[in-house]
């Protein structure tokens, strides 16, 4: 093994060699174990390839008895082997016997064996089989060898992968999709429904080429590759419609940051000393990559695997001499495995009407720009590049997480109509948005807008919202690599005061931890993060994070009101340490004469049951509070709000849960503090007209939803339907759901 590690090129060479030399593939095959078992000292050197249904079958062995070739199989998950493959990372074991999951398989002679060290034969994320070396001493395998058997197994992927062995249909590729139409179900990660042919994204560029001729040459390339893709960064950051500010930017930025970072570049630099091509040492250290971000529990890396993956594609493009971003020249939807930010920006916004993702993370850099951009992208989707074939008509649902793929002509025609409709229904909200929302018998109901980017102010003129009732500042904390500073922060809080005007803005304080991450502040993986460290519970115990962006806010808001919100209050004692925070940073502003906000009102979210059991305490203290159903109510029901199983369970109009409003909104009422509801909830016509019903008089809301709603209040009689919530609440025993819509559909109330 240590001859292996000190002279890697001659072992790639000569393995290159066999594989391209005469004989049929088995023989080949055959003769690379040999190759390896001798370059690397061990008794045994084995291939195992993965068959159709999940089976490992040995394929090729030096030094297991010749009769198990063919004969020994294991399930993924059986044996070392098996778990090798399942898990698609390497393992090296002393004395394999000793591990839990070693099997023993008298036919082939593996007793004489002690020590173990087995890898993935990975091409394209999926692992196609298993090499392993044996030795009868018992020994540890350095880190060193681990790693040159795995340079050995990513060359040995090419004469795998060739289709020589196992016939590629068995194991998923290829094999035509039938020409019928199908419904795919993944995860709504961007609203709204759009149709289109589907584009498959060549995100990939196939590496044909192992192992270099000269290593100096494949140096220059990588040099020249590297150039010229930065180059092209610097390009696209400073196209016109990134601007000068806002999240693109600061997502490309963060993005560009990867691109200059030198440890990646001196990575594949140490992979070309090795002995490989400048196209195989980018795809060696990216696979390395997703080997070590898979195995972290740290989501904000794993997200960010897509912007590498994103990198190395455009590196592995410039090599191969290839363009980025394909033309479109009609109405497009994106079909990937996964996307990283500048991909999708490659792609001419004109025709790019839908995404869709086989894999990808609602707080991903490309689903954050799709939303800013109104792109509908459906997420989770497994199987979508085997399912979709270019040119097929797809139409993305990303109000429900579905994609139709050659839809019949009726589904077509369904969908055709609806986008068509929602085109016609949004210039007709447009129209309305000057229309106070005022209920029949002359209640004025305020709506305001949800929003976290800089891209969704524009939604306040377009919508006519009353103000922004809940700006999540935790966006700009999400799409940047670092810290953003104090700055930084204030800037954005002055860019979304000044574009709100008179109206008023809710900023609520970072809410980060949960789903939510940030690249400057791992977090333990905790079993129920949602649950778990976030929110104000960070911010308490790490208050110069507050402290800062108080001191933003302060300075943002000179000479208007300024709003904070606290999110996750569980208990009074909270909301006064963090008010504490804020007062401190208030005086200090005072005593250093800096231009003050005209007012300051502090409140507190309520996402959280204990605190409705505190809150007569908790009112005698806060300016405001706001509902957040949100996360309120998967407490509330013990119900996960991202799990798609039971997102339909619970009924949010069961008494139980108007109940629980009902108390909190009296409450409000009684110590005279305002009271909004920003959760989802609040969006949606029948839920709206039961919290009307309930006194509520202000909610905030996604600005797509304020125009419909702005319709439906127009049409209602408050009076009337108090006592409709009042008189079915009081003997129900389920859903106010049906009692709602009937009451709509006889009063003639747009829902
Ligand atoms: C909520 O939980 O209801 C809420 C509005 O906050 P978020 O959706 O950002 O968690
Ligand atoms: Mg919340």
């Amino acid at each position: 093994m240590t001859e292996l590690a000190s002279r890697p090129r001659l072992l790639l060479r000569r393995l290159h060699q066999v594989m391209a030399g005469p004989g049929s593939a088995q023989e080949r095959l055959d003769q690379v174990v040999r190759v390896i078992a001798q370059n690397m000292v061990a008794e045994v050197c084995s291939v195992y390839l993965a068959r159709a249904g999940e089976i490992l079958e040995l394929f090729a062995s030096e030094g297991l008895k010749p009769t198990a070739i063919h004969k020994t199989r294991l399930r993924f998950g059986e044996g070392l082997v098996g778990l090798v493959a399942v898990r698609g990372l390497p393992l090296s074991l002393e004395e394999a016997s000793s591990h839990p999951r070693f099997v023993y398989r008298p036919e082939t002679g593996e007793e004489l064996y002690h020590s173990f060290l087995g890898v993935p034969i990975i091409r394209h994320n999926r692992v196609l089989g298993v090499l392993v070396v044996q030795n009868v001493r018992p020994r540890e395998y350095t880190a060193e060898e681990e790693e040159a058997l795995q340079t050995v197994a990513m060359v040995l992927a090419e004469l795998v992968g060739s289709g020589e062995l196992v016939d590629p249909g068995e194991i998923g590729e290829g094999g035509g999709p039938p020409d019928q139409p199908l419904t795919l179900h993944g995860l709504k990660m961007a609203d709204g429904v759009a149709a289109g042919v589907a584009i498959i994204h060549e995100g990939r560029v196939e590496v044909t080429r192992f192992v270099a001729d000269d290593v100096e040459t494949e140096k220059g390339r990588l040099i020249a590759a590297f150039e010229a893709m930065r180059a092209q960064l610097d390009r696209m950051i400073s196209l016109p419609e990134i601007g000068t500010a806002g999240e693109h930017r600061e997502i490309l930025e963060t993005f560009k940051m990867f691109a200059y970072d030198r440890g990646w570049q001196d990575r594949i630099f140490e992979a070309i000393e090795s002995g490989l091509t400048a196209e195989a040492a980018v795809e060696r250290v990216q696979q390395q990559n997703h080997r070590r971000m898979l195995a972290t529990d740290d989501p904000y890396l794993r997200e960010r695997l897509a912007d590498l993956d994103d990198l190395s594609n455009r590196l592995l493009r410039t090599l191969a001499g290839r363009r980025d971003g394909q033309d479109l020249g009609e109405d497009a939807i994106i079909v990937a495995r996964n996307m990283g930010p500048a991909e999708l920006l490659d792609y001419d916004r004109r025709f790019l009407k839908g995404v869709v993702l086989e894999e990808g993370s609602p707080t991903s850099h490309a689903s954050i720009l799709a939303r800013a951009m109104g792109i509908p992208l459906v997420g989770h989707c497994r199987g979508a590049r085997q399912q979709i074939e270019p040119g097929d008509s797809v139409i993305v649902d990303g109000d429900s997480g579905q994609v139709i793929v050659r839809p019949s002509p009726d589904i077509a025609e369904v969908y055709g109509q609806t986008i068509a409709d929602r085109a016609a229904l949004e210039a007709a909200y447009r129209a309305e948005r000057d229309l106070p929302p005022v209920t029949v018998d002359g209640v004025r109901i305020e709506l305001h807008m949800n929003a976290g980017l800089l891209a969704d102010l524009t939604q306040l003129d377009a919508t006519g919202a009353d103000g922004i009732g809940l700006f999540r500042t935790e966006f700009q904390f999400m799409v940047s690599a670092t810290l953003p500073r104090l700055e930084a922060q204030r800037e954005l809080y002055t860019q979304v005061l000044e574009a709100a005007g008179d109206r008023p803005v809710v900023f609520r304080t970072l809410d980060i931890g949960g789903d939510k991450a940030v690249p400057f502040l791992p977090l333990d993986a905790e079993e129920n993060p949602a649950m778990g460290w976030r929110a104000i519970r960070i911010a308490l115990d790490r208050p110069v994070l507050l402290r800062y962006q108080v001191r933003a806010l302060i300075a943002a808001a000179a000479g208007r009101p300024l709003h904070i919100m606290f999110p996750m209050i569980t208990e009074v004692s909270e909301f006064r340490a963090a008010r504490a925070i804020v007062q401190k940073e208030w005086e200090r502003a005072e005593r250093l004469g800096a231009a003050m906000p005209s007012a300051l009102h502090v409140g507190a979210m309520l996402e959280v049951p204990s605190l409705a059991w505190e809150l007569e305490a908790l009112l005698e203290e806060a300016d405001f509070l706001s509902i957040g159903t949100n996360d309120l109510l998967q407490f509330f029901f013990a119900s996960d709000r991202s799990s798609a199983r039971i997102a339909d369970r619970y009924d949010v109009l069961s008494p139980s849960v108007l109940n629980f409003i009902d108390r909190v909104v009296e409450a409000c009422n009684r110590a005279r503090v305002p009271v909004t509801l920003c959760g989802e909830m609040g969006g949606k016509p029948l839920e709206a007209m039961a919290l009307i019903g309930l006194g509520l008089r202000r909610l905030s809301i996604s600005p797509t939803a304020i125009g419909p709603l702005r319709r439906t209040i127009r049409h209602l009689d408050s009076a009337r339907l108090a006592t409709l919530v009042r008189e079915s609440l009081a003997d129900a025993d389920r859903s106010l759901r049906a009692t709602l819509r009937n009451y709509a559909r006889d009063h003639g109330i747009p829902v």
